[in-house]
């Protein structure tokens, strides 16, 4: 059954915006009390407002720390109305029974955002208004929760509706998201007392986004975060937890490259990437690699999309295309199909901090940002490469980095020839590797090879050898590192140890 309002009690930070809500409780009869400020601004609307004060007959003290925070006013919100023992200590203490609490908290996160002081800062952690709220958002069954100015409207809503009568349910989602405003409220206070702040975190709490499904359509999936700030959206369906995942693992691994390149991702992993003069020249490079795997995919370049290239993508079906800009009749191509997802990339800026969940916490950890160059390639074989092997050796290393453990790429020429990624063992990933690169046509003498860690037997550098591979990177640091040199010196491989392990899992 619906329950009248009968006595509101408003303690707000900012006034602006109370009028509507003033006078349709004042139409209905309902009784106001208030703070301070808020009286003053009640009053000089015009309608009459009983003090705290005179309530709890106690002044405001401490500079306004302590307002509200008085049995009495908490008892005649927390009463449960359909209680005997709870109207005994009503009649009792002489309660004054309140259905509503309409308040706005002291703006701490602006204060913070502003620049305040210390003391400033301090004095904005609101005491007595969010107790409020959790109070009123606890007893909802009797009593309706306002907890900031941002839900004014939808409370002049509820408010006209039934001239001011509520139905438990309707109270029951205003304490819902008075407890996402105490929770919010609360989370910023942490953030602000943890000095080495994972300020990025309030992202989660700012900006929400439901997903059409989690990895697969029976698994609810949520994005916390803001992608307008990296990405323009040409066109295109609803971005999907996969794509974000493939769109995240893609630009992470564009940006390791300086020339014009171009890789397609799937599952998180690139089937194909190169880098050429021309970015039409990369995409074809890139799609050569494995044109089977690159059937719905994720692309992604480093370079504006020109005509050109647009009218060979255009000849596939893809998921998603990431470019720094396309030009105008580019994009006649591209959009041709609605459902493909056209994003201008808007910024490069880098998170810090890389989440996931295991168990029942959070595992954080920061982003491998580590890139090997020529200078990091130490060679610990007789035969060195020759400089075409370095850049490929250097490349292959970029994109191994990029993809699951374990791993191992195969490169020639700035092309990724094949790839065996997420294999339980480095043998499995080198033999997946060939196999694919030998069934695409590749012919693999003279290509370099990349491993995401050391080798823990000589096995991969003669399985390579007999496949025609002549230079290899990887980490090193296996207690039998000298087992696979042997092995290298002994086939007449080049083999370059990094010092640095890129385990992606
Ligand atoms: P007023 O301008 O009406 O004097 O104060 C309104 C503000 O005081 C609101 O932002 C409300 O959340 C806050 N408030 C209400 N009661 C208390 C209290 O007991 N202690 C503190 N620190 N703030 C309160």
């Amino acid at each position: 059954m619906d329950k009248v309002i009968k006595r509101a009690l408003i303690s707000v930070f900012h006034k602006e915006g109370l009028q509507e809500i003033l006078k349709t409780l004042n139409d209905a009869s309902v009784e106001f009390v208030s703070t301070g400020g808020t009286m003053e601004y009640i009053k000089s609307q015009g309608y009459p407002c009983t003090s705290v004060e005179s309530i709890t007959s106690s002044p405001e003290m401490l500079d306004g720390r302590v307002k509200t925070l008085h049995p009495k006013v908490f008892g005649g919100i927390l009463a449960i109305r359909e209680n005997e023992k709870h109207q005994e200590d009503v009649r009792k203490q002489a309660l004054p029974l309140i259905d509503l609490v309409i308040v706005d908290l002291y703006p701490f996160e602006e204060t913070v955002a502003n620049g305040g002081t210390p003391e400033e800062i301090i004095e904005k952690i609101d005491i007595g208004g969010i107790s409020l709220i959790r109070a009123a958002a606890k007893n909802y069954k009797d009593v309706l929760i306002c907890a900031s100015r941002n839900q004014y409207s939808s409370l002049i809503g509820l408010l006209k509706a039934k001239n001011c009568a509520t139905s438990e349910a309707e109270r029951r989602t205003f304490a819902k998201e008075a407890f996402a405003v105490s929770s919010a409220y609360d989370t910023a206070i942490f953030n602000y007392f943890d000095e080495d702040s994972h300020s990025h975190l309030r992202i989660a709490a700012d900006e929400q986004k439901t997903l059409r499904y989690g990895e697969n359509p029976h698994q609810r999936g949520i994005f916390f975060g803001d992608l307008n700030q990296v990405f323009d959206k040409i066109q295109g369906k609803e971005l999907s937890y996969n794509n974000l995942q493939d769109i995240e693992a893609g630009v992470n691994l564009i940006d390791e490259f300086t020339a014009p390149t171009f890789a397609i991702l799937k599952h998180g992993n690139a089937c194909g990437i190169a880098s050429r003069g021309t970015i039409l020249e990369a995409y074809i490079k890139a799609l050569e690699g494995d044109p089977i795997s690159a059937f719905g995919g994720v692309m992604i370049s480093n370079r504006p999309i020109d005509e050109e290239t647009a009218k060979e993508i255009d000849k596939l079906f893809l998921e998603v295309i990431v470019a720094p800009d396309y030009d105008t009749e580019a994009l006649k191509h591209l959009t041709r199909k609605q459902n493909r997802i056209i994003l201008t990339r808007k910024n490069k800026d880098k998170q810090h901090w890389q989440y996931k969940s295991v168990l029942n916490g959070v595992l954080m950890q920061e982003y491998d940002n580590a890139t090997e160059t020529k200078a990091d390639m130490q060679c610990v074989t007789q035969s060195t490469p020759s400089e075409d092997e370095i850049d490929d050796m250097i490349f292959a290393n970029k994109v191994v980095k990029h993809s699951k453990s374990n791993a191992i790429t195969l490169v020639k020429d700035s092309q990724l020839i094949a790839s065996g990624v997420g294999q339980t063992s480095r043998v499995d990933s080198l033999k997946q590797a060939i196999e694919k690169a030998q069934g695409f046509g590749f012919d693999l003498k003279g290509a370099s090879m990349g491993s995401d860690a050391f080798f823990p037997f000589p096995d991969c550098v003669e399985l390579a050898a007999k496949a025609g591979i002549t230079a290899i990177v990887q980490p090193g640091g296996s207690i039998k590192d000298q087992l696979s040199i042997d092995k290298a010196n002994e086939l007449g491989v080049s083999m370059c140890l990094t010092g640095v392990r890129h385990f992606k899992h």
